[in-house]
């Protein structure tokens, strides 16, 4: 797979359904066959992008 936000395969895969991209710092988690997108801040809190994504950008090909 590559990441939704910056297309990098440099993808870590944090447990089943839950992906890291190392490029861009975003987070993946896996739903069905959508992903939740979030971004990792500095202080280790998530911040939601699924708003900048439209569900077909989201969705597992
Ligand atoms: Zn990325």
């Amino acid at each position: 797979m590559e990441c939704i936000n910056c297309k990098s395969k440099n993808i870590g895969q944090i447990s089943q359904n839950h992906y890291y991209c190392w490029n861009c710092f975003v987070e993946m988690h896996r739903e069905q066959d959508v992903f939740h997108i979030h971004e990792v801040d500095l202080d280790g809190s998530l911040l939601p992008l699924n708003d900048l994504f439209s569900e077909d950008e989201r969705r597992v090909q």
